[in-house]
């Protein structure tokens, strides 16, 4: 196991004091440490918010981009070199709602690439107007009556939509939390895992409380994760009792980099640079122009 300190930032975060962000942190560090993934060895790449400010926060390569597009970034990176562990960090306003249809494209494509969410079920960073995951009746400044949604499920669309690997976990277990995104780095494929984020500041009903009497481990409750059907059933239990763990896993698919013909020489990222030659710069241009 590495020592975490490798992975220690000069950059404080500025989260809010008791922020579910902070355990979340913490279990993406013990996880690499645990695989001894070294700081050059893995990317970062977030969008916007509270969450997406964790690259900063991580001696490591990273890449903050623009709201909702960290995916596809984050596939690019993956294609351009595939010996790059990519983990990429979005909230659940950015990673399911701005980008949504980055995130219905991505489970159907499977690039070998991690996807943590932290889920508040807020847009936390522009002061807490409700979000895709937003329970039913949630009152805030954008939905004064109480949202007239209905919350997107995204662990339920994840195993719906081809995801080969989809776990929820809590960012007030972030012990329970680092085995799950360590089980997902190790994972060939799109691994998301979803975190129930406790947002002290603008979420005052899904609370580390509200939380804490309701999850339980799958594990413990002889859950099956190679079962589909079973864990499309568990993706639909909230209320009284909320499953965490590894919800669905499915081996040997194949990765998108992996069918990608240009790649088969090999990652373009390790490919000697050549200046073109006259001759091919004036193919080029007969192709093109
Ligand atoms: Fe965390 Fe909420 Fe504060 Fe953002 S607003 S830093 S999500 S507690
Ligand atoms: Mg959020």
């Amino acid at each position: 196991m590495l020592d975490l300190k490798v992975y220690q930032s000069p950059i404080k975060p500025t989260w809010c004091p008791g922020c579910g962000d902070y355990g979340i942190l913490n279990a993406v560090k013990n996880a690499l440490a645990q695989l001894e993934i070294r700081p050059h060895e893995v990317m970062f790449v977030s969008g916007i918010g509270c969450g997406s400010k964790l690259p900063d926060y991580m001696n490591a390569n990273g890449f903050t981009t623009i709201h909702g597009r960290s995916l596809p970034i984050a596939m690019g990176a993956k294609l351009a070199n595939p010996d790059l562990q990519v983990i990429c960090v979005t909230g659940d306003g950015d990673g399911y709602g701005i980008g949504g249809n980055h995130f219905l494209s991505i489970m159907r494509r499977n690039p070998d690439l991690v996807h943590v969410v932290e889920d508040n079920m807020v847009y936390g960073l522009t002061k807490g107007q409700y979000s895709p995951t937003s329970p039913h009746g949630f009152v805030t400044s954008t939905s004064p009556d109480g949202s007239i949604e209905v919350a997107f499920n995204p662990v339920a669309t994840a195993i719906n939509g081809g995801a080969t690997f989809v776990a929820r976990g809590f960012s007030g277990d972030p012990k329970h939390l680092a085995t799950l995104i360590a089980a997902a780095v190790r994972h060939r494929g799109y691994a998301l895992v979803d975190v129930l984020q406790a947002c002290v500041v603008y979420n005052k009903i899904n609370t580390y409380d509200f939380y804490r009497q309701r999850v339980y481990k799958l594990e413990e409750a002889g859950h099956d994760p190679t079962d589909r059907d079973g864990a499309w059933r568990r993706a639909q239990e909230w209320g009284e009792r909320i499953p965490i763990g590894v919800l669905y896993q499915v081996a040997g698919q194949p990765t998108y980099e992996a069918q990608v013909n240009a790649l088969a020489a090999g990652p373009v990222a390790k490919r000697p640079l050549a200046p073109l030659t006259a001759a091919q710069a004036n193919a080029l241009r007969r192709e093109f122009v």
